[in-house]
């Protein structure tokens, strides 16, 4: 899939700059259906970031996010 270079190169830019709404929703439709992206988003650390982002509902989902 040509996708998961684009969301790859999201999720590392957004280790240096905010992502826009439309790229954080990008990620988080792209996410839940690829384990290649996620893995990735977990090796570069940027563990919650996407679904903080899209659900807006902050710290209580951390717990559960990873298992
Ligand atoms: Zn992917």
């Amino acid at each position: 899939m040509g996708k998961c270079k684009h969301i790859t190169r999201l999720l590392s830019d957004a280790l240096d700059r905010p992502l826009t709404a439309g790229e954080w929703i990008a990620i988080g439709v792209h996410l839940p259906t690829c384990s290649g992206c996620r893995n990735y988003r977990r090796h570069i650390g940027l563990l919650r970031a996407a679904s903080q982002e899209i659900s807006g509902t902050g710290g209580s989902r951390d717990a559960r996010e990873e298992q």
